[in-house]
């Protein structure tokens, strides 16, 4: 808890629903969290759904608000979320599939608080670029030298790239989070080896397959299927140990090739490095950074881009998918073309 609670009007809410855990943050309008706890999820989607909000009003009542004092909720959510309206579908883990489930709706018609739902990626995204509008940075120096005047003018340029399960961009462009208008921000689908490993998406080569959690699964057997098998398999490259060596550099040339792909086809001056794997913290973007600097080795034109000084690891420790969601929900992040639709209440469906 902060000492500094501002008033009622300025909280937000800021759910993110995570693979094991959704995580409620009580945020205000400068990215300072209030309060946040998270609790294991829940396969159901309505008991997560009951939870969480059972959460969002004990941690109302501990500062001393009610749920209807609350200016607005924000959720980011895995599967497939239409902002649009409210919709997540294809989120298997919460037994959600392909007919559109109305989260947005629905916690709108149980809170009376208007609600916005986004996707993790992008939620993430404008999360950090808030986070580090207001804070103080996290990131590199020479990072923060780059871009910290836009991030300061609320005009961020920017890329969250989320390593997990799955691999996926959120995009911050001029200030305004890019949204799609069927996908966002899947570059995980992008074919990058013809004929390569198979995907579930029913391609093959699949850039997710060589930059994701099963990708470690693959080329460090050893470290199990958790995700710390990722710091497993550094902290052995660390030691000498000849197959994680090979193992983490070829990991990193995904990501470096992920990030590479961001930056060509989008612009963005930065890529923040987040998602469960990031946990693996400075030997991932020691690696990643070497690898992007082999990567220019025979071409001017990409040691031109200055790629390994334009990428880092997103805050550590700062739910920023809350914040972000909580900031979309409040305040005037999408695009003036996408901007997000508050549901009308209605009676749950
Ligand atoms: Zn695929």
């Amino acid at each position: 808890m902060s000492g500094n609670i501002p008033s009622e009007s300025q909280l937000s809410v800021g759910v993110e629903v995570g693979p094991t855990s959704t995580l409620v943050a009580l945020v205000d309008a400068t990215a300072n969290v209030i309060a946040q706890e998270a609790i294991p999820r829940d396969a159901v989607a309505k008991k997560n759904i009951a939870a969480a909000l059972h959460l969002v009003r004990r941690l109302c009542a501990e500062a001393g608000i009610t749920v209807p004092d609350l200016k607005a909720i924000g959720i980011c959510h895995p599967g497939v979320v239409s902002s649009h309206n409210g919709t997540i579908s294809f989120a298997s883990s919460l037994g959600i599939g392909g007919t559109p489930y109305p989260l947005g709706a629905v916690v709108e018609a149980q809170t009376g608080v208007p609600t916005v739902v986004d996707n993790v990626a992008t939620a993430s995204a404008l999360g950090v670029a808030h986070h580090n509008t207001f804070h103080e940075f996290h990131v590199s120096r020479e990072f923060a030298v780059n871009y910290e005047p836009e991030w300061k003018n609320q005009r961020a340029d920017f890329a969250y790239l989320s390593l997990g399960f799955s691999l996926a961009v959120g995009l911050v462009l001029n200030g305004y989070v890019r949204r799609g208008t069927v996908v966002e921000g899947e570059i995980g689908h992008i074919p990058i080896q013809p004929g390569g490993l198979p995907c579930h998406c029913g391609q093959r080569g699949c850039l997710e397959r060589y930059a994701s959690r099963s990708a470690i699964s693959r080329l460090w057997p050893a470290g199990g299927e958790g995700d710390d098998a990722i710091t497993t398999m550094f902290d052995a490259a660390a030691s000498g140990n000849a197959a994680a060596l090979a193992a983490s550099s070829e990991f990193a040339d995904a990501v470096a090739t992920a990030i590479r792909i961001v930056i060509l086809s989008s612009g963005v001056h930065g890529v923040a490095i987040g998602g469960p794997l990031a946990s693996a913290g400075e030997p991932l973007i020691a690696a990643v950074r070497a690898a992007l600097d082999r990567h220019a080795t025979h071409s001017p034109f990409i040691e031109g881009l200055g790629l390994p000084s334009r990428v880092d690891l997103a805050p550590p420790d700062v739910p920023v998918g809350a914040i972000g969601a909580a900031a979309l929900a409040s305040g005037d992040y999408a695009s003036p073309l996408m901007v997000p639709q508050v549901y009308t209440i209605r009676d749950t469906p």
